[in-house]
């Protein structure tokens, strides 16, 4: 049985292998729910973006939000791998995972003070400015503190990526960036600004896009800006297209990223920008095909219209079936001889929305372990402690090798922190 997703990620006879070590043996080893990646996955899905930028002035910056888990980070970053940040909390991440913030670019619609001011400080290579407001607030606090921030203006291209309305991030009525016709305004206002260095232009159309053509529509609109900016004499350094690029959960063709980045430089090219540096904010297409999460099947549950097949990883654990009815293979770690029954994988939590897969055949028993493909990305990372559950640990895998990357939560970690009232 082939399966979707990573190519390190196969069955060896009728057991699950995660490059050279069984699933099974994992969830027994390191307890459930799991989540385990491939290292091999992870930084493969790299070297894609990688080949087709060689030879180029580029930086890949790592969407963490994506997943971002300290060793992931460190994966990333020996490799070669910039970083993409929306919170004052992943900066900490990168610092902690030894990573200079000088490979951080720093994006979301609603940095703080307090963030601005803690990225000024550790050096982050350019803020994504999102808003006309965003710039003056900046400019404030860097000067402020006799600081030069780097800008970048994140520009709505107002193009449709056609993907999940929850996560199509580049259309006039989101929230995301500066509207395209105001571009020029908001440049010229961010140079005329003190404190601000203008270095840079970005745009990010959306998440799981699996056709090409979207970008290039992006493209187009942020290199008739480049001109546009560059003819009222502030000029752009960097060109940042974002991330976005999808991944095969199930029977999506999306480009591959080598294709994609070569189609796009060749557009650059074409259009005499071929001088520019070019970045890319990737998170879903680096890590989301190298991970699975490991669960244990508690109980079968036949009934007269579903049949049951209840697990002990739950929507606090994997939350994008129950938010985005995102669909995830799920499949048995190891292989039985009895035909498969349809089951709905549902988790111990009481919400019906807690369910991971609905109408999976899967021929399995309680005690088995089953695998949720391609969770690699915005899995782990939107966990959550709902019903005072811990999270998850985490495993990497590198050839038959397994470091514990993350331990499991215990009951006394969620509650640290909470206080009593005093006692009449
Ligand atoms: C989330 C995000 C990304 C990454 O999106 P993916 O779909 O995971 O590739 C890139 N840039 C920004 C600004 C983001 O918010």
């Amino acid at each position: 049985m082939t399966l979707p997703g990573s190519p390190h990620i196969a069955y060896r006879d009728d057991d699950l292998f995660i490059e050279g070590c069984s699933v099974a043996e994992l969830g027994q080893r390191f307890g459930t729910p799991l989540y385990v990646y491939s290292r091999a996955s992870l930084l493969g899905a790299l070297a894609a973006y990688q080949r087709a930028l060689k030879g180029r002035d580029h930086l890949i910056c790592y969407a963490m939000k994506a997943n971002s888990t300290l060793a992931v980070l460190q994966t990333f970053a020996q490799a070669g791998c910039g970083f993409d940040i929306v919170s004052g909390g992943e900066l900490e991440r990168v610092l902690a995972a030894g990573i200079e913030a000088s490979l951080v670019v720093f994006s979301g619609v609603g940095k703080t003070r307090a963030e601005m001011r803690r990225a000024l400080e550790a050096g982050v290579m350019c803020f994504n400015v999102e808003s006309e407001a965003e710039l003056e607030v900046l400019s404030r606090v860097a000067s402020e503190l006799h600081k030069t921030a780097r800008v970048s203006l994140r520009v709505n291209p107002d193009v449709d990526a056609g993907t999940h309305p929850y996560i199509s991030t580049g259309l006039k009525g989101n929230k995301f960036g500066v509207a395209h016709e105001r571009a020029l305004a908001c440049y010229q206002r961010a140079a005329s600004l003190p404190g601000l260095q203008v270095v840079g232009i970005d745009c990010h159309i959306g998440s799981q896009i699996t056709d090409t053509g979207p970008y290039l529509d992006a493209l187009d609109r942020m290199l008739d800006l480049i001109e546009q900016v560059e003819a009222a004499g502030i000029p752009i350094h960097h060109l940042d297209l974002g991330g976005g690029l999808g991944i095969t959960y199930t029977d999506e063709t999306p480009p591959s990223a080598e294709l994609l980045v070569k189609g796009l430089l060749a557009r650059i090219d074409a259009r005499g920008h071929g001088h520019r540096k070019i970045m890319f904010e990737p998170g879903r297409s680096l890590v989301g095909n190298g991970g699975v999460l490991v669960s244990e099947v508690l109980y079968l549950k036949p009934g007269a219209e579903k049949n049951f097949c209840i697990v002990d990883a739950a929507m606090n654990d994997l939350m994008r079936p129950a938010m985005y009815e995102a669909w995830m293979k799920i499949v048995a770690c190891q292989l039985r001889p009895e035909a498969p029954t349809n089951f709905d994988v549902v988790g111990p939590i009481c919400e019906s929305g807690d369910w991971l897969g609905r109408d999976r055949p899967l021929a399995v028993q309680a005690g088995d372990f089953v695998a949720v493909l391609s969770a690699g990305a915005y899995s782990m990372s939107m966990a959550s402690n709902y019903n005072t559950r811990g999270r998850a640990a985490e495993v990497m895998v590198s050839g038959d090798q397994a470091w514990l990357i993350r331990d499991r939560e215990e009951a006394a970690d969620l509650f640290r922190g909470e206080h009593l009232l005093p006692r009449r």
